[in-house]
């Protein structure tokens, strides 16, 4: 059985599901009987969730961007295409 030091100090790579099944063995069950870290875990588990969602949020604008410059640039093909006719 792994104490609460031993715990935190897994929390992370159990989180990024880096431990081998054993270690996730052992951390899950300090978890069951240890609120304390049950507590951090749901605590890193949140600020992970709210990070990626920040990140995707981030991105956004970028993927924007991409999308209005290939607009731009259909348009841009459209308005050359009809050119010679309208000249
Ligand atoms: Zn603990």
């Amino acid at each position: 059985m792994i104490n609460c030091g031993d715990c935190a100090k897994a929390l992370n790579p159990f989180l990024d599901r880096e431990l081998s099944d054993e270690d996730v063995i052992q951390v899950r069950s300090h978890l069951e009987a240890c609120g304390g870290c049950l507590h951090l875990y749901q605590f890193e588990e949140s600020l992970r969730r709210l990070v990626r969602v920040k990140c995707q949020e981030q991105g956004a604008p970028a993927t924007l961007r991409e999308r209005i410059t290939l607009q731009l640039a259909i348009e841009r093909t459209k308005l050359e295409q009809r050119r010679p006719h309208t000249l």
